[in-house]
């Protein structure tokens, strides 16, 4: 194939706007956000469980204080009904067995309200646990929030300079014959990316092999308009006043 050597030239212009495509593309993937978002995301959910765990707790709490303060109302409904009957009745037998029901719940009663304050301690211990893990949670979402910001902003100025590589290779590609642009997309996909080194002092760029005996030889004779080839890595090997030959 036959390009002139300003031609050959864009090829590594095309070569090193790649290379800076390819980096671009590794950069995005290993932001460090996202590995941190991923571990963000492990203690969210551990937080999550906590917070469940503690709320289910704080809620049976409440339910046993729900079965106190209504027995504590049944006792006190009790009480108040004996003790109007006992204010309507004469009969001694009925004031009697009145009197001693009427002792037996205030017992009762004063067993019960010991039960509820016992209660509503836990229960308050159970509420400021539950305070504790709301503001754990909180503040991983906060974390969240501020890495997934931090990651967008990075991610905005990724995409805004892959943006401008793409639109300098694009004017690269246009001002390059089209059988050599394709020859060089050829060997972009079976050289790994590595499709166009410079010969620089007799050594290609792209595999730092150094040409010596025949291949040299043959370098040296190709005539300059040849699009010539590293006998080691197959990257177009452009000849610049560098190389050396
Ligand atoms: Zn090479």
């Amino acid at each position: 194939m036959k390009a002139s050597p300003l031609q050959q030239k864009e090829l590594l212009r095309l070569q090193a706007l790649d290379i800076k495509v390819l980096q671009l593309s590794h950069q995005t993937k290993s932001l460090t956000q996202h590995a941190e978002l991923v571990a963000l995301n492990r203690e969210v959910e551990a937080s999550r469980m906590k917070l469940l765990g503690r709320s289910g707790e704080l809620d049976d709490v409440r339910t046993e204080l729900g079965r106190v303060e209504s027995d504590v109302e049944v006792v006190e409904k009790r009480i108040a009904r004996d003790t109007d009957r006992l204010q309507h009745t004469s009969s001694i037998k009925d004031i009697q067995a009145l009197d001693s029901e009427i002792s037996s719940l205030k017992k009762r009663l004063f067993d019960l309200e010991e039960i509820e304050i016992a209660v509503l301690e836990r229960q308050e211990e159970h509420e400021a646990a539950v305070a504790v893990a709301e503001t754990e949670r909180d503040a991983i979402a906060e974390r969240v929030s501020a890495t997934e910001s931090e990651r967008d902003e990075l991610l905005v100025d990724l995409t805004r300079q892959l943006g401008e590589l793409t639109r300098d290779r694009a004017t690269v590609v246009a001002a390059v014959p089209d059988d050599l642009a394709a020859l060089y997309e050829r060997l972009r996909i079976t050289g790994n990316g590595n499709a166009a080194a410079l010969l620089r002092a007799r050594t290609c760029s792209g595999c730092t092999m150094t040409l010596t005996g025949s291949d040299l030889a043959d370098v040296r004779q190709a005539p300059v308009d040849d699009v010539i080839f590293c006998p080691d890595c197959g990257a177009v090997l452009v000849r610049t006043e560098e190389s050396g030959i």
